[in-house]
């Protein structure tokens, strides 16, 4: 059967392929459970973004926290994408991955002055301002270093993104951003700061999006803060639109907004706007890349339920068990087989490690290979090792070839910083 027939080249038409590559023989070489992306479909999502931006002064940073395995960065990095992160961490990847911290934006609201004076070290090109602890914080850094940074207002626009509770950012009960009116008080107040031009908004109001209707209200919310801080004579010279565009995680019932639509959107609300335009896309970009291959392990015909037991578990993709979010999966078989209802498991020991409910499959049998499909983004960017489970090997596809871009993490790599308590000492 055909896996999808995106990329798919006639060598492999018929079987189970991914960007021109046969998924079974990548499971068979790499091992599973294995994060598995195609390059093209990524490159895809960059052109038809980057068509749909013409015309307009726009920077797609790219939210590295939805994969920021080294391979998607760089390949970000080849498109001259830049990056917004959240950490350190991501930071350091990011430059190491190629991206020029000219196009790195750095959001949150737990930043700590050792993030921020590395991140004006590095000379990112803004910071998206969370807290006025944050803001005093960002003007105390930037004056010992002598530097000017240069910061977004993040705002909460108090916008239902109507998503799942969890991935809700843009509600005044969240902790993200600050209302309008506490934004108003940091322009007011700007003459104290000598050292960070604060010149931007930021919003970013959710994950998953379906509907652009709490885009344009959030839109809506800044470009008025905007049209005020203009007529107060306050330069405004970036906006950030944030991201949250949502993609299909569930075949004919998911329908999300198409590219061109949402930019349109963009462009309708800020008409006018003469600064950079900012986008932070993660998600839309990489989710319907990837799939996680995994291995049946087991049927297992439980008192009132089957359970299908795969070899991938929640430390590899927890989506479903954080956000009860759907993932279709599609078993690789070659021949055909009755339906049947399934509780599709992972190892884990915990109830909450389940993939999906009540769902209907082939029937599946020990060692067949299951797909898990739309993994792509906080999929391997959200593992773990519980359970002892070492990190699972991830594989970009490009074109017919395969490349192992994430080599499956040994026992001995798992416990690597760990000891015998063995050195005591006194605090
Ligand atoms: C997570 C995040 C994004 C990306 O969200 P997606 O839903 O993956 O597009 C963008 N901006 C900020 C500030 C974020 O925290």
């Amino acid at each position: 059967m055909t896996a999808t027939t995106a990329h798919a080249d006639p060598a492999c038409a018929d079987k189970a392929c991914l960007d021109g590559v046969d998924l079974p023989a990548v499971a068979r070489r790499v091992g599973t459970p294995c994060h598995v992306y195609s390059a093209s479909a990524i490159r895809e999502r960059i052109d038809a973004l980057k068509a749909a931006l013409h015309g307009l002064d726009a920077l797609v940073c790219y939210a590295a926290k939805a994969n920021s395995n080294i391979a998607i960065l760089q390949l970000m990095a080849d498109a001259g994408l830049g990056a917004d992160i959240v950490s350190g961490g991501e930071l350091w990847r990011c430059l190491y991955a190629g991206i020029p911290a000219e196009r790195i934006v750095f959001s949150g609201v737990g930043k700590t002055a050792e993030e921020i004076a590395d991140a004006l070290e590095a000379g990112v090109a803004r910071f998206n301002v969370e807290s006025a602890d944050e803001l005093q914080l960002l003007q105390r850094v930037a004056s010992e270093r002598n530097v000017i940074a240069c910061a977004s207002a993040r705002i909460n626009p108090d916008v239902d993104a109507l998503t799942h509770a969890k991935i809700s950012t843009g509600k005044s009960e969240n902790k993200f951003g600050v209302g309008v009116d506490e934004a108003r008080g940091w322009f007011a107040g700007g003459a104290a700061l000598t050292h960070v031009r604060l010149d931007g908004l930021h919003v970013h109001i959710g994950s998953q999006m379906l509907s652009l209707d709490p885009i344009r209200a959030a839109l809506q919310r800044v470009v008025d803060f905007w049209h005020e801080l203009a007529a107060a004579g306050y330069a405004i010279r970036s906006l950030d639109v944030g991201g949250g565009l949502g993609v299909r995680y569930r075949a004919g019932h998911d329908h999300p907004v198409s590219i061109d639509d949402y930019v349109d959107a963009i462009r309708h609300a800020l008409a006018g706007f003469e600064g950079r335009i900012l986008l932070e896309p993660g998600r839309w970009l990489v989710a319907e890349a990837g799939v996680l291959l995994t291995r049946v392990i087991r049927i297992k015909h439980g008192q009132q339920r089957k359970f299908l037991i795969l070899d991938a578990a929640m430390n590899d993709l927890l989506r479903p068990s954080l956000y009860d979010a759907w993932h279709d999966i599609v078993p690789l078989l070659d021949d055909s087989r009755s339906m049947q209802t399934y509780d599709v498991v992972g190892p884990v020991c915990e109830t909450g490690d389940t993939f999906a409910r009540d769902r209907e499959l082939p029937e599946c049998r020990a060692g067949d290979l299951v797909m898990i499909k739309a993994t792509g983004a906080y999929g391997a960017s959200m593992a773990s090792t519980y359970n002892s489970r070492p990190l699972a090997a991830e594989v970009l596809l490009d074109r017919g070839h395969y490349a192992v871009v994430r080599e499956r993490q040994t026992f001995e790599e798992m416990i690597a910083g760990e000891h015998s308590a063995d050195q005591w000492e006194t605090a």
